[in-house]
């Protein structure tokens, strides 16, 4: 594991010892075992990781709220993990402490058809929420790349996007309500299981993105949604970003019901051609996956997308409908930023991978001033993302021992949201800010004259935590 080398340890600290034994006590499983702390001191980001004095197992919301109350009375810092897949360092024990692992608390409780939703305890993953909506021809629409290994509470947390969130939003859109346990070992409702709700502040939508920093979801309520008829997906190979940028411009300016399009550079198409065992087609340099909601190959509006696509001259076009290849197609697109890391690790190399969103209409200008950024960094790097809403992620590869060179990256990281930030857009989509942006996050703010913004955060974060327990020194510093 490059760039995991250097783990900081937290010794037990003042009274460290003693609470850990008062939550033995209290019936709470609890290891303080190397392995287990091992495995809690770092998330799937390249920053280095730091250990937790002892990793405790809640069996369900009563022992997650009695670990609170014992951690908020004895000022032990605690950090909610579920599955650990987290891009920016979120879920990493800043501050030692304890990390309380969620992976117990895994029931889907209700699926309800008729009132269209589903409830489920946080660690249940969105894969298999979806295995079992999939028989009732449902599904949850959040639909991070990580599905596998995200879990509902860690989703709502960073406020999960992914590649359906073209046509369907981000997770905030589909949380009806969290059962949360505060710092103080209280348990709140945020919300209710109606499909609408006005009554005031909206505290459902301000734990999404919260980052385990204003409570501990116990329990959620999400929307979820019948499945939509897909014809297929389209894959057009283009020898430029611009025709493929103008492409995604036409086919939205249309009106064409995206129900997802994404894109990938060069180095990214390679490693995807590679995953489905084909070559890349010759003279392409970038290609667009699109799917949208339609009847059949013949109907009006399959057609069409398929002309506006040809329109702009891509190098090649195909049409997939068999299901299986949809599958594979799927399969390779989403394991494509861990392939790239499951390489570049065999290469004594890790990458950091950027998260910048744009509006759409500002996707040509912004991805030809990143594709020169890079370009003047002399930086290995490979595009790839959820073009159709204008997210775009940028995979940078570095050389762990090399701290210069990790300057250089950390700098051109900074250029790219910078770009996204003269293209009226932000930088941060959908990982969450954690502990890698928070510099930019001041920078964002700073550009929109929302520097108070900041300020408020902290004034929120001290009224449900005032004693800066919850996975302290994320989003900002305190
Ligand atoms: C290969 C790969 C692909 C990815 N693709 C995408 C993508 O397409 N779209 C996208 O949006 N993200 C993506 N991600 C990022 C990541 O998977 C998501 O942010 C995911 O939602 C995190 O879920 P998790 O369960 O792993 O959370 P964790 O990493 O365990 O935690 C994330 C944050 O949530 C908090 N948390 C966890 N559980 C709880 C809880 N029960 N209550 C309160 N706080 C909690 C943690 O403290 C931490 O701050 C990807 C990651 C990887 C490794």
């Amino acid at each position: 594991m490059p760039g995991k080398t250097n783990i900081y340890s937290n010794a037990y600290g003042k009274g460290g010892k003693g609470i850990v034994n008062m939550l033995k006590d209290a019936g709470i499983e609890i290891s303080d075992q190397g392995k287990a702390i091992l495995s809690f001191s770092h998330d799937m980001s390249y920053i280095t990781p730091v250990k937790p004095v002892a990793v405790a197992f809640p069996k369900n919301k009563e022992q997650v709220a009695t670990i609170l109350r014992i951690c908020n009375k004895n000022r032990m810092k605690v950090t909610a993990v579920g599955g650990g897949s987290s891009l920016t360092g979120s879920s990493i024990p800043l501050k030692g402490g304890i990390a309380i692992s969620m992976e117990r608390l895994n029931r889907i409780i209700e699926i309800n058809i008729e009132d269209g939703y589903a409830r489920a305890e946080p660690n249940v993953t969105i894969e298999e929420l979806n295995r079992k909506l999939e028989r009732y021809g449902y599904f949850y629409p959040p639909d991070p790349a990580s599905a596998h290994m995200a879990t509902i509470g860690g989703s709502i947390s960073t406020n999960a996007g992914g590649l359906k969130a073209l046509m369907y939003g981000s997770t905030k859109h589909w949380v009806l309500d969290t059962e949360l346990a505060l710092a103080s070992g209280e348990i709140i409702r945020t919300g209710s299981s109606t499909l609408k709700l006005s009554r005031g502040y909206d505290l459902t939508a301000l734990v999404c993105g919260s980052e385990g920093t204003l409570g501990i979801v116990t329990q959620a309520t999400l929307k979820i949604a019948k499945k939509p008829e897909s014809s297929g997906i389209m894959i057009s190979y283009f020898s430029s970003i611009k025709d493929l940028a103008e492409t995604v411009g036409e086919l939205k300016k249309r009106g064409m019901p995206l129900i997802m399009a994404e894109f990938m550079d060069h180095a990214s198409l390679l490693e995807f051609t590679h995953a489905r065992k084909q070559m890349a087609p010759k003279y392409a340099n970038y290609v667009l996956l699109t799917s949208v909601s339609s009847t059949g190959k013949n109907d009006a509006i399959t057609k069409l997308c398929v002309k506006i696509i040809k329109k702009h001259k891509p190098v090649k076009h195909e049409y997939i409908r068999k299901n299986k290849e949809i599958t594979r197609i799927y399969s390779a697109r989403r394991e494509l930023h861990e392939k790239m890391v499951e390489e570049a690790h065999m290469e004594g190399k890790d990458i950091v991978i950027g998260d910048v969103i744009v509006p759409p209409s500002r996707l040509a200008p912004a991805l030809l001033e990143i594709g020169r950024e890079i370009k003047s960094s002399g930086q290995r790097v490979a595009l790839f993302g959820h073009i159709g809403d204008g997210n775009i992620h940028s995979n940078i590869y570095f050389t762990p021992i090399d701290k210069k060179g990790i300057k250089e990256v950390m700098k051109l990281q900074e250029r790219i949201g910078r770009i996204a930030l003269r293209n009226k857009g932000s930088v941060s989509a959908e990982h969450g800010i954690g502990l890698e942006k928070k510099n930019l996050l001041i920078e964002e703010l700073k550009s929109k004259d929302s520097e108070r913004i900041l300020q408020l955060m902290k004034e929120i974060k001290k009224a449900f935590d005032p004693n800066g327990i919850l996975n302290p020194g994320k989003i900002f510093d305190i």
